[in-house]
């Protein structure tokens, strides 16, 4: 009997610990392919999207803590030689980059897209590009009609009153996969030992108070129809 509660309190404890690296990035992914329902919803939408003329490329899907680790801390090292303070640097960083264990794209449902039909040039994931006379203001207009119909939605939208990261054109979300994601999320206490103890630059440092409003600010600061209980 003791035995039987210890395999099932192993059972429970590992499969807290699957979802836990599952939603950090720290599950082994050496394709870096996204989950593989997200890819056929994708691949659905492509084809629609081809018959209309556009030709929709993944720029960014999954993305490794590892990964996310690195530029994390090449920033980091770039602001600290400006002499800036860790809790500086912390917010510099997240304007547009996510803290190495939160990011979307740990978890093979998130993209970023363009349209490789059209003709453009420089860096690509640039609000301009969609807006006006950019190049992918065609492809925008299609996904504002029809993404929905294939599961995804965009995640940082134009919204005066969504805090958090800045209004990105590009990043989409497969939402039936990327909800059960966030059901799942660590809570604030537990995400903070995890990002202290995981060898982030300056997460020693950094103050608690600074890490639990990006988690309510940023890592919360979606489309509503992505979280629970919508
Ligand atoms: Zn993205």
């Amino acid at each position: 009997m003791r035995i039987l509660i210890c395999i099932l309190l192993l059972g429970s404890f590992t499969m807290a610990q699957n979802s836990f690296d599952e939603v950090t990035g720290k599950s082994p992914n050496p394709k870096n392919l996204l989950q593989q329902e997200a890819q056929r919803a994708f691949d659905k939408m492509r084809t629609a999207a081809l018959t209309d003329g556009i030709d929709l490329l993944i720029v960014s899907g999954y993305r490794s803590f590892t990964r996310q680790r690195q530029i994390w801390n090449r920033k980091y090292k770039k602001y600290q030689v400006q002499g800036l303070s860790p809790d500086q640097i912390f917010d510099k960083i997240v304007e547009y980059s996510t803290v190495p264990g939160t990011s979307r794209h740990h978890w093979g449902t998130d993209i970023d897209i363009i349209d490789q039909s059209a003709s453009y040039s420089g860096d690509v994931l640039m609000p301009n590009k969609f807006h006006g006379n950019g190049p992918f203001c065609k492809m925008k207009e299609w996904m504002e009609k029809n993404a929905s119909n294939f599961g995804f939605e965009l995640v940082y939208t134009f919204n005066d009153r969504r805090t958090g990261f800045k209004y990105e054109p590009w990043h989409y979300s497969y939402v039936p996969l990327s909800r059960k994601r966030i059901q799942n999320y660590p809570t604030a206490q537990n995400l903070l030992q995890f990002l202290r103890a995981n060898k982030i630059m300056g997460m020693d440092q950094i103050s608690d108070e600074r890490i639990l409003r990006y988690y309510k600010e940023h890592v919360l600061g979606v489309h509503p129809v992505l979280l629970p209980n919508d």
